[in-house]
């Protein structure tokens, strides 16, 4: 039976934005969504934070002292956006520490899947900056994490945010050893993830980006895991799959205007994990990335994780219109399949 690991401390609410749309409350809905309806084979389980050594693994000493710095000194800001508050840099090392947990236990539990809830988010984080609401790469701290402790050559990270990946492909893009694939609405932030960035040296072509037009839904991103995703995997023969799960791409949420459902992120999650019962004996680990609509963030974690515990998905609010006609996404995923020899 799996039982799924959700990754979750309560310093990471003390990450204190303001008036921000990354604030406390969407772990708190998250969490209290959780522990309302007990879903069947989900465990909360407390992380222990990252350690200097292990956030290094990613980034720039000197890049961590200077958050460091920042937060010591009674908070600022990296960005407009991006802000740090006394309590950030604990948080975000309690944040990191979620992603590693969360790669532990589906190495721990054969066949079980994990999901780290971090806060402040991490895919905009790079090896020596951060912006857009990050400050640490939680995926990127947790792939070199795995990388170390399990001896290992080929890990997959799917990140599906509505936002491009910038901050993961800068630390993992000159390396052959991690392939990462990112689909996200484009033209939009940060403004990198065009078709063309496919990996530098060691590591052009394990970078795969899906820039999406706007509107895109369900059946463009079912499309694109079909034909993009799955054939790479295949090709990859990942021992690690790992997930970058933001939920921005929800028709709710307020931040972009992606059209995928609760029950899309269901499905997307789904073949994600039939990836890792194939291809790895089913070790699969998700970081919590972007959402930000304080109803659709927390359904769209449980359609997930009762996806992962073979439970029912639970869908309130629907599908986008639906008499909404997608992009036609067909000639952009031709020229990805080209690009990168899908064919
Ligand atoms: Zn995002």
């Amino acid at each position: 039976l799996t039982t799924v690991g959700v990754f979750y401390h309560p310093l990471c609410l003390e990450h204190d934005t303001g008036e921000h749309p990354e604030n406390a409350s969407r772990l708190e809905a998250i969490i209290s969504q959780i522990e309302g309806e007990r879903p069947a084979g989900v465990e909360i389980v407390r992380p222990y934070p990252a350690s200097l050594e292990q956030v290094a693994n990613a980034h720039d000493t000197k890049y961590i002292q200077h958050i460091r710095a920042i937060a010591a000194n009674g908070g600022g800001y990296l960005d407009l956006d991006t802000v740090i508050s006394p309590r950030s840099y604990k948080a975000a090392l309690m944040g990191a520490g979620a992603g590693i947990c969360a790669v532990d236990w589906t190495f721990e539990n054969p066949g079980s899947p994990a999901l780290g809830l971090p806060r402040p988010p991490g895919h905009h984080a790079g090896h020596a900056f951060g912006m857009g609401f990050c400050l640490f790469n939680n995926q990127a701290i947790a792939v070199r994490h795995a990388q170390r402790r399990y001896n290992l050559k080929r890990v997959l990270i799917v990140d599906y945010d509505v936002h491009h990946g910038n901050g993961t492909q800068d630390i993992t893009e000159k390396d052959s050893s991690v392939l990462l694939f990112s689909i996200h609405q484009h033209p939009y932030y940060p403004g990198t993830g065009g078709t063309e960035e496919t990996g530098i040296g060691d590591g052009k072509g394990y970078t795969i980006n899906v820039p999406l037009p706007a509107d895109s839904g369900d059946r463009a991103y079912r499309q694109t895991f079909e034909e993009i995703l799955v054939p790479a995997a295949r090709r990859y023969r990942p021992e690690l799959i790992m997930v970058s799960a933001g939920f921005d791409a929800h028709w709710m949420d307020p931040l972009a205007g992606m059209h995928v459902s609760t029950t899309g992120f269901g499905e997307l999650a789904g073949i994600v994990w039939e990836l890792a019962v194939e291809l790895c004996d089913g070790r699969l680990a998700g970081v919590l990335e972007g959402g930000y609509d304080p109803r659709a963030l927390p359904a769209s974690v449980l359609a997930t994780l009762a996806t992962w515990t073979g439970g029912h998905v639970e869908d309130p609010f629907g599908p986008y219109h639906s008499y909404h006609q997608e992009p036609d996404i067909s000639g952009v995923l031709k020229q990805i399949r080209k690009i990168h020899h899908l064919d």
